[in-house]
């Protein structure tokens, strides 16, 4: 998986605060010459001859989770780290994986068409013809044997269903129609379900990454007309993970839920469509003409239902539990062993999985060589690295979760922070993650090289000519902004680190220049990537430098790098988001207890940048001093979380970002209030403002803390 429009980049602006503290946060001027010749060896090491190679490897054929070739890849890459040098442990892990066994979409009235639910070979590309394919489906659908009418629902969100209500159309005892995009696939059906649907189909619509877009595979980047995005629909934002375990570790002999109390499977029998197959059951719907906004680009008259399209829908699945497999590769630390650094990209794809998640874990593989390259002549980080190859992540973040589950203790008194990557392409970098790292990331995209320019990844992102996606003018040409990460929700591996344990949080990856239809398909291959993405590596060669570079400075650093004023900027802009979603929705809670803090925060956050830049300029720092300081920060992110959770899902422990629980991939921020607001529930917003400004006020007490250890 991969959430491309979560990975927003805001257009940049050098930093003033960092720039003014010292060229590397965290750094005292006498230990950055060293510092910046280590970097800059690791960065010279990264090669993409060599990231060529692993991908060539790992994306050769299919090996989606729970297969015997997974578990080859798991191999496959511990075997490299170990024969660089590396610590490298497989630790097994197993889920419910469900694979499909009965797949049947057939139209009986009024005529009979039968769906062909398979993604025909390409000639050019010896990847669609492999025998192991995994057929198409929704993991985690439920099994059925259904036959109704056909609603059409939009991209089945919430607000969809206003419009066929106002229209008098229910969807009780219908199959809902709904098209890929706008939110994560798993909350389409989720919401069918509420409201009574017995089934849900999903196609993937040409407007939104089919012909409309540019020309389809293999002539061009995009889904051809038998393209279907498999994907997942596990109800990802109550808990991701296996669903038989939620908050601990799935080992073989462990505890599990009867697959009855699991709460994260979906209640209905869902399949997913290519348009050639939707199409004929969209044209025979009958019923009133939908918006303009809800039509596609399939050359029919796009109607709401129900009827006439009468459909029926047969799925049955293994359901049983499968293996997994993660890889762990471990440089210990010299001083501080017991603070860890994490990296990780997950290893297992859908099918062959050239762009997801095969680029980048090539390039993160990568990262590891290059690290182990300066081990070998003897360099050891100050703190623990470890960087992780997750399996299982197509279905629902598995092999990270369990890792973190299991580990749960250890991590919330060692972790640092965990930089995730996933699939890359060719463009810019995309940075989202916790805004305590906004000026780390920045710093870090400044010291690293665009390739095929004299730019830096940081100015690149911001002067970079139109995404290809869009007809947009280029971000400089806009004006300037100050310089931004977005906020996380749920597209990838992070979601254990930072939404469960309370671990500040990076995800990154370049893109903009690279339009894809393939995602989740059998034309995610080797043939593809090399025509349509970063055929040269060249991009995931800088991936590759930014990660090297991230783990070196937050391992090696005297002082952690988390900086307080951006954080507090940001969240008042969310603030001030669910202040005015509050009064449109007649919702009355005060919120200036929280800018309250905020103000605060802002104040000991300046206060702390320039102890800081005061201590680190003199160099009085000693080793008492940094262990205590160190010990503070540390703390920073794991005080954003609350043991209990959030309102209804207690999972999700963070009280500042969250998946959506109707956007899924999508985040809300202060998700505990914005989401009491958005469902007009007074008492519950103005209980979860307390429960957040107990956060905040402990973070300001962190800070405070901070500022004195510095001095
Ligand atoms: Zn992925």
């Amino acid at each position: 998986m991969r959430t491309f429009a979560a990975l927003t980049l805001g257009a940049l602006l050098p930093l003033s605060s960092p720039a003014q503290l010292s060229n590397i946060r965290g750094f005292p001027a006498s230990a950055q010459p060293a510092e910046r010749r280590l970097e800059q060896q690791a960065q010279s090491a990264a090669s993409a001859a060599h990231i060529r190679a692993y991908w060539e490897n790992m994306a050769s054929e299919p090996h989606q989770a729970g297969s015997p070739r997974s578990r080859s890849v798991a191999l496959y890459i511990a075997g490299l780290l170990r024969e660089w040098g590396l610590d490298a442990s497989v630790e097994r892990f197993e889920a419910l994986m469900p694979y499909p066994t009965v797949r049947q979409v057939e139209m009986i009235a009024p005529r009979r068409f039968t769906a062909a639910l398979r993604e025909p070979p390409v000639a050019e590309d010896p990847n669609s013809s492999d025998p192991h394919q995994l057929p198409t489906f929704n993991a985690y659908a439920a099994s059925g044997d259904v036959t109704g009418e056909v609603v059409y629902a939009n991209f089945g969100l919430p607000a969809d269903y206003d419009w066929l209500d106002k229209h008098g159309i229910s969807v009780k005892g219908k199959i809902v129609l709904t098209r890929y995009g706008k939110s994560w696939r798993g909350i389409k059906p989720k919401v069918a379900a509420e409201h009574g649907a017995i089934a849900c189909l999903i196609y993937s619509d040409p407007h939104e990454d089919g012909y409309f877009e540019d020309d389809t595979y293999p002539k061009g980047p995009m889904r051809p007309d038998d393209g279907v995005q498999r994907g997942s629909v596990l109800d990802m934002p109550l808990y991701p993970g296996d669903p038989l375990s939620p908050g601990w570790a799935s080992e073989k002999g462990a505890r599990k839920l009867d697959r009855s109390e699991a709460k994260s499977l979906m209640t209905i029998p869902v399949l997913p469509l290519s348009y050639a197959d939707a199409a004929p059951i969209l044209e025979e719907l009958t019923g009133p003409v939908v918006p303009r906004d809800w039509r596609g680009a399939l050359a029919i008259t796009y109607h709401a239902g129900p009827g006439a399209s009468v459909v029926h829908i047969k799925t049955d699945y293994d359901w049983t539990t499968k293996p997994l497999f993660d890889v762990i590769a471990t440089i210990p630390g010299s001083e501080e062993p017991d603070r860890w650094v994490l990296a990780g990209n997950h290893h297992d794809a859908w099918v062959n999985g050239a762009d997801d998640p095969v680029s980048g874990s090539a390039a993160l593989l990568e990262t590891a060589r290059s690290l182990a390259a300066l081990k070998k002549q003897g360099w050891q980080p100050r703190r623990t690295i470890k960087i992780c190859f997750w399996d299982g992540e197509e279905f629902g973040l598995l092999g990270s979760t369990e890792w973190a589950e299991k580990h749960q203790s250890e991590l919330r008194e060692k972790a640092v922070a965990y930089l995730n990557s996933d699939s890359t392409a060719k463009g810019w970098i995309h940075i989202s993650g916790s805004h305590t790292l906004e000026s780390f990331a920045a710093e870090v995209a400044s010291s690293i090289q665009q390739p095929g320019t004299n730019q830096t990844l940081l100015e690149a992102a911001v002067h970079h000519p139109p995404s290809a996606d869009t007809d947009d003018e280029p971000a400089a040409g806009k004006g300037e902004k100050p310089f931004s990460i977005g906020a996380l929700g749920a597209g990838s591996d992070y979601v254990a680190f930072l939404d469960f344990l309370g671990i500040a949080s990076m995800n990154e990856g370049f893109g903009g220049q690279t339009k894809s239809g393939i995602y989740h398909s059998v034309y995610d291959s080797i043939y593809w990537y090399e025509h349509f993405s970063d055929g040269t590596f060249a991009d995931g060669e800088a991936l590759s430098r930014f990660t090297a570079t991230a783990l070196l400075r937050l391992a090696n650093a005297p002082v952690l790098p988390f900086e307080f004023t951006r954080f507090a900027t940001t969240v008042e802009g969310y603030v001030s988001e669910i202040d005015k979603e509050a009064q449109q929705n007649n919702v009355r809670v005060n919120l200036s207890p929280l800018q309250h803090e905020l103000d605060t925060l802002k104040e000991n956050g300046t206060r702390f940048n320039n102890e800081l830049e005061a201590a680190l300029s003199k160099d009085t720092l000693d080793a008492t001093r940094l262990a205590k300081l160190n010990d503070t920060l540390l703390r920073t992110e794991r005080v954003l979380t609350r043991s209990e959770g959030l309102p209804n899902r207690s999972w999700y422990k963070h009280q500042i970002y969250a998946p959506g629980f109707y956007t899924g991939y999508g985040v809300k921020t202060i998700p505990g209030v914005r989401e009491a607001v958005d469902s007009r529930n007074a008492p519950l917003a103005r209980r979860e403002v307390q429960v957040v400004d107990e956060c905040l006020s402990e973070l300001n007490r962190l800070v405070s803390a901070a500022v004195q250890q510095v001095q």
